[in-house]
């Protein structure tokens, strides 16, 4: 199995050559928090799927919802004239706690790129039915990650994931993220390095001509980019920016909705109502795919009062609204309220920053750590001063070895990335730690 899963497996983002060198870990089975891999080995799942598994692998109403669904109605569309109970149910359900966030109609679709891409279109039909044509440039971060179609690739930051698929979408600018640990600005303050960014943004809207942009896509608290919480100050700043030009604002909550920064949402943490919000991943515990883009009330209310707007909505899915998805997250949200999750993805995840900052004491190699709820990053660097990122093998072994102590981690670049599941006990948060410890022992 290892051997095969080596050679005919596509590894997205994983060169052969390196699943040959290092082969994968096969998991077979998982249950709670933990995986187990093909030689029987557990570990704790500290990467929780992909950011997803926020209520574990045994979250029983889910499986259940879903074999309850297959057996009634499999498969049907909700296109155009025809629906389903599940995918009217589960708008409803959303409306209810999307409300506080400005929302109000939800377009369902099967992942975090299809999301994306979704939320981008209807920004520029947004524009378009209210006789502003012109308005079709897109900004967003530097360090942002929107998926891997070609307008989330298009305004995705990381040059790794645009280049060899170029060129992409005309019109999409970058400006720097609040990273404070590395800046354009040289900046530490994380207040000041807030307002460096918004004012970039302002720069870029006016530099661009403000009646020619669109939106403004932006993830609450970076994820893939190497976990980056802005200063609180950051997403209000940028409301008031966009509310200012009359750009839209598209809030990426791909991986901070459903609890994972500690509040419902990432725009709610920083008390923001976007115009869009892009969500997946945990709506269904990572047990189906699926997602959908939430719509606030300004987008809402410009098609409602359009007639031709909605019959020319040009692009939706065979699987919008999959009546497996809907049902599998329809039985995600009282799972979620019942187990209080985002409060103990708060509690947790102030634990985890707290035993990695005490690692920092104690390991050289980490250069920094930061992190907002159970979001959670550890920057390797081989030198504190120079700030040199740490080289692939050592931070592989550092991976290896926390695997041999019984925790899966997620590298990237020269970060360690913790997003377990959000129903983690203390004992999980220092079992997490103790492996990191013994990685960077393994290799100091
Ligand atoms: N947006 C964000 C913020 C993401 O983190 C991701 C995936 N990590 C995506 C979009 C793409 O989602 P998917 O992989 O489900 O297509």
């Amino acid at each position: 199995l290892k051997e095969n899963n080596a050679r005919h497996l596509w590894h997205p983002m994983a060169h052969p050559a390196e699943m040959q060198a290092t082969p994968p870990k096969v998991v077979m089975a998982a249950e709670g928090v933990m995986l187990t891999d093909v030689d029987g080995h557990k570990t704790l799942d500290a990467v929780g799927g992909l950011w997803n598994v926020n209520l574990g692998y045994s979250c029983d109403p889910v499986k259940k919802a879903i074999a309850e669904q297959l057996e009634q109605l499999p498969y049907y569309s909700a296109f155009r004239g025809t629906s389903t109970g599940p995918a009217v149910e589960l708008s409803y359900m959303l409306r209810k706690w999307f409300a506080p966030d400005g929302m109000v109609r939800s377009f369902f679709t099967s992942g975090g790129s299809d999301s994306v891409e979704t939320g981008l279109r209807l920004a520029r039909q947004y524009h378009k039915i209210r006789g502003d044509r012109d308005r079709t440039k897109f900004i967003s971060l530097k360090k942002g990650y929107h998926g891997t179609h070609f307008g989330g690739a298009s305004v995705s930051g990381n040059a790794n994931f645009r280049r060899n698929y170029e060129p992409l979408l005309p019109g999409c600018f970058h400006i720097p993220a609040p990273y404070t640990y590395r800046n354009p600005f040289n900046e530490t303050d994380p207040a000041r390095l807030a307002q460096f960014c918004a004012q970039a943004l302002e720069d870029e809207i006016v530099f661009q001509g403000p009646d020619t942009v669109a939106a403004f896509i932006m993830e609450p608290v970076l994820g893939a980019g190497g976990v980056i919480p802005p200063h609180e100050s950051f997403m209000p700043m940028v409301r008031e920016i966009c509310d200012r030009h009359g750009v839209l604002l598209i809030a990426d909550e791909v991986i901070t909705a459903f609890g994972r920064t500690g509040a419902w949402t990432g725009s709610r943490l920083w008390g923001v109502r976007p115009d869009l919000m892009t969500i997946a991943k945990a709506i269904t515990n990572g047990y189906f795919p699926f997602g959908a883009v939430m719509i606030g009330e300004t987008v809402a209310e410009a098609f409602e009062t359009n007639a031709d707007s909605f019959g020319s909505i040009g692009h939706g899915y065979t699987y919008s609204a999959h009546p497996v998805g809907c049902a599998a997250a329809l039985a995600c949200l009282p799972e979620t309220h019942k187990a209080d999750v985002a409060s103990n993805a708060a509690a947790r995840g102030a634990e985890l920053l707290a035993a990695c900052e005490g690692l920092k004491a104690e390991h050289s190699l980490i250069g920094d750590v930061r992190g907002k709820g159970l979001m959670v990053a550890l920057e390797l660097v081989s030198d504190r001063d120079r700030k040199t990122p740490v080289d692939k093998k050592t931070i592989g072994t550092v991976f290896e070895v926390a695997y041999a102590e019984g925790v899966m981690l997620r590298v990237s670049g020269p970060n360690i990335i913790l997003s377990p599941p959000l129903v983690i006990t203390a004992g999980d948060v220092a079992k997490i730690a103790a492996a990191i410890s013994a990685g960077l022992a393994a290799v100091a």
